[in-house]
C-alpha cells in the first residue's frame, strides 16, 4: 500500500492509497481521456511501470478502485506468464506477449540501413528511407526532414512543456504520462514503446494546442 498521486483532469491533484502493494512507480487519474476509433472516452486508469521484467501496465475501469484491480490482475498474469512474443504489425522490433499483457522492445528492427543493412530504428528520411546512428548524419539535404534542416534552432522551454504533455495525451491517454522527449535528428516523443515523430510545424501546432 502507498500513496500516489491522482491526477484529475481540471481539478487539483490528489492522493490515492493503492489497494495493493506494488513496489515500483504507479500513477493513476480519475478521468483519463482514451482516443480510440470508435471515438474518444473518458476512463478511471491505473498505470504501473515494473522494473523487473520492464514493462508498462495500464487497467482501465469506472473508479481508481476498478482501473488498479484490472493493472493487479495484469500485472499476476505478467508474472507467470510463460511469455511467446509476437510483432504484430510492428516493424520496429517491439513485441506483444500472445497470452497476457506484457510488451517490450525484444526484437531487432526489420528496418535496415539504407547505406550499410544493418537493422535500425533509428530515423528515417522525407523519403522514408531508414539510417543508422552512424550514417544519419550523411543524409542529403533535399532528403532532409524539415526538422533537421532547423535542427539548431532551439526549442523554446516552454513550448517543449506543453508540447510534451500533447504527446503524453497522444501516446498514453493521459497529460501526466510518462513521456521521453527527443531531439537528435527530428524531434519525437516515446512512451509505451510508442514513438510519435513530429516533422512539420502542422505537427507541432498540433501537440501544442493539446497539451494546452
Ligand atoms: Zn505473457
Ligand atoms: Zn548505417
Amino acid at each position: 500500500m502507498a500513496k500516489i498521486r491522482l491526477s484529475n483532469f481540471g481539478a487539483p491533484e490528489s492522493e490515492y492509497e493503492t489497494k495493493y502493494d506494488w513496489g515500483f512507480f504507479c500513477q493513476s487519474g480519475a478521468n483519463g481521456v482514451v482516443f480510440s476509433q470508435k471515438g474518444n472516452y473518458q476512463t478511471a486508469f491505473f498505470e504501473a511501470f515494473p522494473r523487473n521484467p520492464k514493462c508498462f501496465i495500464r487497467g482501465e475501469g469506472a473508479t481508481v478502485e476498478e482501473a488498479e484491480q484490472d493493472a493487479w490482475e495484469q500485472w499476476q498474469k505478467i508474472q507467470v506468464c510463460n511469455h511467446e512474443m509476437e510483432r504484430r504489425n510492428r516493424k520496429d522490433g517491439y513485441g506483444y506477449c500472445k497470452y497476457c499483457t506484457y510488451s517490450d522492445m525484444v526484437f531487432e528492427p526489420l528496418t535496415k540501413c539504407c547505406k550499410c543493412g544493418e537493422p535500425t530504428r533509428y530515423t528515417t528520411d522525407n523519403k522514408e528511407h531508414w539510417y543508422c546512428k552512424k550514417h544519419s548524419r550523411n543524409i542529403p539535404k533535399r532528403l532532409k526532414q524539415e526538422w533537421m534542416l532547423d535542427r539548431h534552432k532551439r526549442l523554446p522551454r516552454v513550448t517543449k512543456k506543453v508540447m510534451k504533455k500533447g504527446a503524453a495525451i497522444k501516446l498514453t491517454g493521459s497529460k501526466y504520462g510518462k513521456v521521453k522527449f527527443e531531439y537528435k535528428v527530428t524531434i519525437a516523443f516515446r512512451a509505451n514503446g510508442y514513438r510519435l515523430d513530429i516533422f512539420n510545424r502542422k505537427q507541432r501546432r498540433l501537440l501544442i494546442q493539446m497539451g494546452k
